[in-house]
């Protein structure tokens, strides 16, 4: 018998007296007691506040960010502790790999996005500076920090690990400490993976506690600076999110719950198309997948018209082949569902289904009497001939292995059918007409909060309907809760405040610890690029000589490249155009003279010239004229043990101080010399 433990203030709380007694759903045996154990809601709440919060807001992004990789890379290493637990939850291999490793593999991206894509610093920057004076005295910038509460994750039965792993990963990675929920049925997995997560002794104290069991009056002791994210079932979600402390307080509450998510077979599709193929073996896979228990699954297959009746044969043939039973063996393929509870539920929401759909494969009543005992379902293809009154094909979600083939006229009626679902996480087209997605897209993307388009040209490389990927949001309009997470860095943002700064550029260069043009200049000792990544300071800056350009200059330049556009060569031609007086200077010559003028040759600290951002031409610059740079060190980010990345803002100016080019330049510079 499992005793799946909280872990509250530091201390692992065993089950009390009136913890719960999970049956498995592969034999129906007691396998579990969980919950029941008296947590005191406020202890936890100020645990994490004082100590997690504080302690995770002292590292940067990037010192987080590493810590997610070294956790990924820990889990990764006993991740077979995970799978042996994984068939008791009436997963097969396969479904876990989704659970396990796709988990394991989320915080792994996760953590990659932090390093490469946040600063290695305490203030995220979103977007860019605002000018909001004529000269340039008072600017803006948004920029986002972590909230100074707890993360509360409430979070759903069906994916024990990725469930966690994909709300953690970002939260931990905004600085906000998280008190985790799972799912009591199938608690026993979350908390094998977040024993693992305390055993690595990575995340400071207060980083990270969990409920096993129900989380008493937790939610009516949140505050602003919080957030509850949840997944689940609408009603839950309906109920927790009208708490009135959480609506007194604004507490951010989001939802990712259940959907009647669409695939549509496009009008372009033939029996003997790639596209239909793919249509029918992932339909046959989102519902078999996790035995149809995924808030992704394909609900509703809404496939033209006149290919209903094939669509119905070669599902059929597929689903027929299919073995179910006990997850542990490899032979089957699908498995069981979470609980007898849920089986019922979804048997409830077939009846109701099936007085607007006819069965076309598949009969509860068809299994052997050991799988039929337990928690097992085969499963079960509808077909609705009428969607358009149809009701219940829109609204009642059967989370198991259910789906409703939708016939459509025209691909304005596939998308009208689609939008009927209220909203949803996940649509997805098979196509390889582009026309199609297009006319598809402008009329349901609003209902959706990803649209997955497959056809023959990325078919090799798909990673699935029902796959949220971390790069991606995942959530969806209405039914689908108005929630969003993940999708890259946005994801870490739903734990952070956004605030719009206005000041001096010296105001900004502070806070955001990046060099705003306009802030002070700083003078170092010596060339910059004879100082190491330690040394520099942001704002240092040097101011080079001018050169002048001249004709044989231009026509050197012309020559040597190959870059005889006529702006440069013909000068009667440069004229007639409305941005040159007449031949100007190639702007890739401006860019190497201006790199000849900053430039100090000996070898030093700085290694490589790694890229040039927005980099652009404002003025023309004709022969005779002169220019001359200025370089100042605007953010630096360390890379590796080694070497970090310095980026320079570089503006170069004619003989008249007007600004002719402006970029941003990269260089690896070493931390030694
Ligand atoms: P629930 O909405 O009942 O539970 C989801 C989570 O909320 C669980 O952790 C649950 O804990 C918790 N919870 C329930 N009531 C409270 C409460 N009063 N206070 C705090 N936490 C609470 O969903 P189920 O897991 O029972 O699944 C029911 C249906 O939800 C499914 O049939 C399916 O339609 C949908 N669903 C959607 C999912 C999705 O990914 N979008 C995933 C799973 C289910 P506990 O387990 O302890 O009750």
């Amino acid at each position: 018998m499992l005793t799946p433990e909280s872990y509250a203030c530091g201390q692992w709380v065993a089950p009390g007296e009136t913890a719960t007694e999970i049956k498995g759903p592969v034999t129906g045996e007691a396998i579990a007691r969980a919950g029941g154990s008296a947590l005191d809601m406020q202890a936890m709440l100020d645990f994490a506040r004082t100590k997690g919060g504080p302690a995770l807001r002292a590292m940067t992004f990037h010192q987080r960010a590493k810590l997610l990789k070294a956790l990924a890379t820990y889990l990764d290493g006993r991740k077979e502790e995970l799978y042996a637990l994984n068939p008791m939850t009436g997963a097969t291999k396969r479904d876990g790999w989704v659970d396990i490793d796709g988990g394991i593999g989320t915080t792994f991206v996760i953590a990659s996005k932090g390093r490469r894509e946040m600063p290695d610093g305490h203030v995220y920057l979103d977007g860019d500076v605002e000018q909001l004076s004529r000269n340039g005295t008072l600017l803006g910038q948004h920029i986002a920090v972590p909230l100074q509460g707890v993360a509360v994750h409430i979070n759903a039965f069906n994916f024990p690990v990725w469930g966690t792993m994909e709300k953690l990963a970002p939260t931990l990675l905004a600085g906000v400490p998280a008190i985790v929920k799972p799912a009591t049925q199938t608690s026993y997995l979350t908390e094998a993976c977040f024993r693992m997560i305390i055993d690595s002794g990575l995340l400071p104290e207060g980083a990270v506690q969990l409920i096993v069991g129900r989380t008493g009056d937790l939610l009516d002791r949140l505050t602003a600076q919080d957030v509850v994210s949840f997944t689940g079932s609408a009603d839950t979600a309906a109920m927790l999110r009208a708490n009135p402390k959480l609506v007194e307080n604004s507490t951010r509450f989001v939802a990712e719950q259940d959907s009647l998510n669409a695939a549509i077979l496009g009008a372009d599709a033939t029996p003997d198309s790639p596209e239909f193929a793919l249509f029918v073996k992932e339909a046959v896979a989102e519902m078999t997948t996790k035995a149809g228990q995924k808030c992704t699954a394909m609900r509703r297959l809404i496939v033209p018209a006149p290919q209903l009746d094939a669509v119905i044969e070669a599902m059929s043939s597929k689903l027929a082949a299919l073995t179910i039973g006990d997850p542990s063996d490899k032979a089957n393929r699908m498995g069981a569902l979470a609980s007898m509870g849920q089986k019922a539920d979804v048997l409830e929401k077939l009846a109701i289904l099936k007085k607007e759909a006819r069965v076309v494969h598949g009969d509860p009543d068809s299994l052997p009497a050991d799988l039929a005992s337990c928690a097992f379902l085969p499963p079960i293809l509808l077909a609705c001939d009428d969607p358009d009154s149809a009701v219940s094909v829109h609204s009642v979600e059967a989370f198991g292995p259910v789906s409703s083939l939708l016939p459509y006229r025209d691909t304005a009626h596939a998308a009208e059918i689609a939008n009927r679902g209220g909203g949803s996480l996940v649509a997805s087209l098979f196509t390889n007409d582009p026309a199609i997605a297009r006319e598809v897209t402008l009329a349901s993307a609003a209902w959706h909060g990803r649209l997955y388009v497959m056809g023959r040209a990325s078919a090799d490389e798909a990673t699935g309907h029902g796959s949220p990927l971390p790069h991606m949001i995942h959530g969806g309009p209405g039914r689908a809760g108005g929630g969003e997470e993940l999708g890259g860095v946005r994801g870490v943002l739903h734990y952070m405040q956004r605030t719009a700064i206005q000041g001096s550029p010296d105001v900004l260069t502070a806070i955001t610890g990046t060099w705003i043009k306009g802030a002070t200049e700083l003078t170092g000792p010596s060339h910059p690029f004879q100082r190491t990544f330690r040394e520099i300071q942001i704002g240092e800056t040097i101011h080079t000589e001018p050169r002048t350009i001249s004709l044989e200059d231009i026509e050197h330049f012309a020559n040597f490249t190959g870059d005889t556009f006529y702006a440069h060569m013909d000068d009667a031609a440069a004229a007639a155009n409305p941005f040159f007086p007449g031949r100007v200077a190639h702007g890739y010559l401006l860019l190497s003279f201006a790199a000849g003028l900053f430039v100090q040759p000996d070898p030093g600290p700085v290694l490589a010239n790694t890229g040039l951002n927005s980099l652009s031409f404002q003025k023309p610059v004709s022969p005779g004229d002169s220019i001359k740079v200025r370089l100042t060190a605007k953010r630096k980010t360390q890379r590796t043990e080694e070497y970090g990345e310095i980026a320079w803002n570089a503006t170069l100016t004619n003989q008249d101080g007007d600004q002719v080019a402006e970029y941003e330049l990269l260089t690896m510079v070493s931390y030694e010399r």
